[in-house]
């Protein structure tokens, strides 16, 4: 039987995923007198700023149950925490977001179907399950679309395009054969992202919604605020509080959305994705917002008052990729750059090192 009792100052916290999101957690919690406890398969950034590490498999449940009688609530810092793991860690002590939130949106389809019952505009999506499956669902959504393997996708991989004159077989088998989903192309003019948290009690905060910019697949630069009108804002957080309330969610959400623009008719949102956790493109949050969204996920899993996401600038975050990084000692000497680096040693094309965010403060009101 789970324990929930209340978290105070002093307590663990346990962190399922040894990656920079984990890092950042870990430092956010730390901040609040909280000790992290990161449990991870592999060594990772966020190893270097825990107070305990645990290195298992995530399948390895006699390390499971020991690190959950070590730490007080336990959280996570990826979406593919396998359903067993998530199940015997949640003997012991509250798993948050929980795993039923997880599981809604770990698979496209389940996530698809769940906004469709929500009444939230999606691509429009068929499920595909072998390569005749694909060739009877681009007869319905014709071609360009994308097909995308339902589980384990992030920064585009588990994708393909399926153009004019693709050889459908061929396509299914360039993404292992797995069962999909085809989409079709939403011919949006911008990318944007809402990040929220809700709390324990049900209170629900977002920060100002993000414009992203992706190069390869990858977030490369996120600005804040995203140009668009302020109904439209509105509407994007409105749907994500919708979306938040009906996974029971406890932590920080992120919704990535599409923006479609037709003359003469006002945008027209479509979600393309949840994220049930803290996101790259809320990095921006550590230096721009009273409180970053790492603060309101560790207050939100605790059970803590949510803190104000109110912004402080206009901004703009560059992420760090691969090389990039080699400039550091530049963005160090640069007025008003913001770094942050993830300390990792091999700087791999594609990885993320680091970011630097730019707050450019709003001019105070003389009136
Ligand atoms: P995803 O892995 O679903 O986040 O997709 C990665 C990127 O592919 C998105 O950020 C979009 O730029 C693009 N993309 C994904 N799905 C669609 C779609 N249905 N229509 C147009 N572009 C898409």
């Amino acid at each position: 039987m789970t324990q929930n009792r209340p978290i105070s100052p002093g307590d663990s916290i346990g962190i399922l995923g040894s990656g920079q999101l984990g890092r950042m957690l870990a430092m956010a919690a730390a901040q609040l007198g909280l000790k992290a406890h990161i449990y991870a398969p592999e060594a990772g950034p966020a190893f270097d700023v825990s107070a305990t590490h645990t290195l298992a498999a995530y399948e390895d449940e006699a390390a499971l149950h020991t690190f959950a009688e070590t730490v007080d609530v336990i959280t996570y810092e990826f979406e593919n925490v396998p359903a067993r793991t998530a199940e015997v860690l949640a003997q012991h002590r509250p798993v948050l977001p929980k795993h039923s939130a997880l599981a809604r949106t770990q698979d496209r389809l389940t996530e698809k179907n769940f906004l469709k019952d929500l009444g939230i505009p999606t691509a429009p999506f068929l499920a595909v399950d072998d390569a005749g499956g694909l060739a009877r669902a681009v007869a319905q959504l014709g071609r360009p679309s994308i097909l995308k393997t339902r589980r384990f996708g992030y920064d585009g991989k588990g994708q393909a395009l399926v153009r004019e004159g693709s050889d459908l077989a061929v396509i299914f088998r360039s993404l292992g054969g797995h069962v999909s989903i085809l989409e079709g192309v939403v011919p949006f003019s911008k990318e944007i992202s809402v990040i929220a948290a809700r709390g324990t009690d049900g209170s629900f905060q977002a920060f100002d919604v993000c414009e992203n910019h992706h190069e390869h697949h990858i977030l490369s630069v996120t600005r804040v605020p995203a140009s668009l009108s302020a109904q439209t804002a509105k509407l994007a957080i409105a749907m994500t509080e919708k979306i938040a309330d009906a996974l029971d969610y406890v932590g920080v959400i992120t919704v990535e959305m599409f923006v479609v623009e037709t003359p003469g008719q006002a945008e027209r949102l479509v979600v393309n994705e949840i994220a049930p956790r803290v996101h790259n493109s809320g990095h921006w949050t550590l230096d721009g917002a009273l409180t970053s969204q790492f603060e309101q996920h560790i207050r939100a899993i605790c059970g803590w008052p949510l803190g104000s996401p109110h912004r402080h600038g206009t901004i703009e975050m560059h992420n760090l990729i691969g090389a990039d990084v080699d400039g550091w000692r530049t963005l160090l000497a640069t007025e008003g750059a913001c770094l942050h680096l993830y300390g990792k040693h091999e700087a791999r094309p594609g990885r993320k090192m680091g970011h630097v965010t730019y707050v450019r403060p709003v001019k105070p009101d003389h009136t």
